[in-house]
């Protein structure tokens, strides 16, 4: 024989409220969602508590599913099709949907557009790098202030040790009606704003929001090759949705201090490398710096001043595929400020000959 509310309440078919009321919230406290995170029965387990309880604390839904097995030619609750439930933070309930077609259709478009799935936010945080850090990766702790679920009530926003209840004035529906004449206009519940449920103690940490601000640390791996500007984004690390939507993203924003030896072109890395005026005149080998030590470099004869000489794969680490950038040498011809008399003499020879 199928399952009856009463079975799934636990309690006699002739129980009164008060029974039905307390045999609900023990059920609903021991399947909540918050208490059997990732269990799939005990929410199945709650869905059908939540949806015995409605039926059975409403005499008129009490009276025909009594006689039908039903309520309003709907089957009778318990199948878990086609149910919409949500428990982000805490929404249990969503029995306006369960029972939506009370109203008629349309009439709830207010509350249904507050229980849409909401995207969270994503967050965006700054991380200063060192030049060196930058090249070479490395691993920052970001702090994020984040609005989690409250610690104290695991987001239910009652006090540890309560539950919401369905809330008494619109049998958690979410949505009144008022009958006027032969019409019945419905509007979301003032009391439970549309909720469902309400809660009688609040918790005291969060006063009965659910949620808190809080700062998480997260440790976020910073690739080899990032640059003054780069978006690091990590997947669900920001604001939790809202009714059951997914949770935004953190986007990680490097800062990267500038180098006393370089200049940042993309991958490649400009560096200046003094050259005396002979050396670029008749060529020769000088020393570059690299951020894997020292190249020695050629210099062809006659090479002008700011002339750029590439060294290939020496640069910074390509952030999207591999390899390197290369560093750019920049022939920087020094004029000197003081010469010896034997220079002198062979300057002027030089002038002569020019
Ligand atoms: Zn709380
Ligand atoms: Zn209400």
């Amino acid at each position: 024989m199928a399952k009856t509310l009463y079975d799934t309440l636990g309690v006699a078919k002739g129980a009164s409220q008060d029974e039905i009321k307390k045999a609900y919230r023990k059920l609903a406290r021991q399947y909540h969602p918050d208490k059997n995170p990732g269990d799939k029965d005990a929410e199945d387990r709650f869905k059908e508590v939540q949806s015995a309880y409605d039926v059975l604390s409403d005499d008129e839904k009490r009276k025909q599913y009594d006689r039908f097995g039903a309520t309003n030619g709907r089957p009778a609750p318990g199948g878990g099709q086609n149910v919409n439930f949500d428990f982000s933070g805490f929404d249990v309930g969503d029995l306006g949907d369960l029972f939506g077609g009370i109203f008629g259709g349309g009439s709830r478009g207010g509350t249904r557009a507050q229980r849409q799935p909401v995207r969270g936010d994503d967050v965006i945080a700054e991380v200063h790098l060192s030049f060196e850090d930058a090249l070479h990766g490395s691993e920052v702790k970001v702090p994020v202030e984040l609005t989690v679920s409250c610690r104290e009530c695991g987001g239910t926003g009652a006090r540890p040790g309560t539950a919401p209840v369905i809330c008494p004035e619109c049998n958690g529906r979410g949505v009144k009606a008022e009958s006027q004449g032969l019409f019945a206009l419905s509007q979301p519940c003032p009391r439970c704003r549309g909720n469902g449920t309400v809660i009688e103690q609040p918790c005291p940490r969060c006063n009965g929001s659910g949620r808190e601000r809080r700062i998480k640390t997260y440790t976020v791996k910073i690739k080899p090759g990032v640059k003054d500007g780069t978006k690091i984004r990590l997947k669900a690390k920001g604001e939790a949705g809202e009714h059951g939507g997914p949770p935004g993203d953190l986007i990680v924003l490097t800062h990267v201090a500038a180098s006393d030896t370089y200049e940042r072109r993309g991958d490649d890395l400009i560096v200046p490398v003094p050259v005396s005026f002979s050396l670029a005149t008749l060529g020769g080998k000088v020393e570059v710096p690299t951020p894997d030590g020292p190249v020695t470099l050629k210099i062809p004869a006659g090479s002008e001043d700011g002339k750029l000489l590439r060294i290939k794969g020496r640069g910074a680490p390509r952030l999207n595929g591999s390899g390197k950038g290369d560093v750019l040498a920049r022939v920087r011809i020094q004029v000197p400020k003081r010469v010896n008399k034997k220079e002198r003499e062979l300057l002027e020879q030089l002038q002569e000959l020019s």
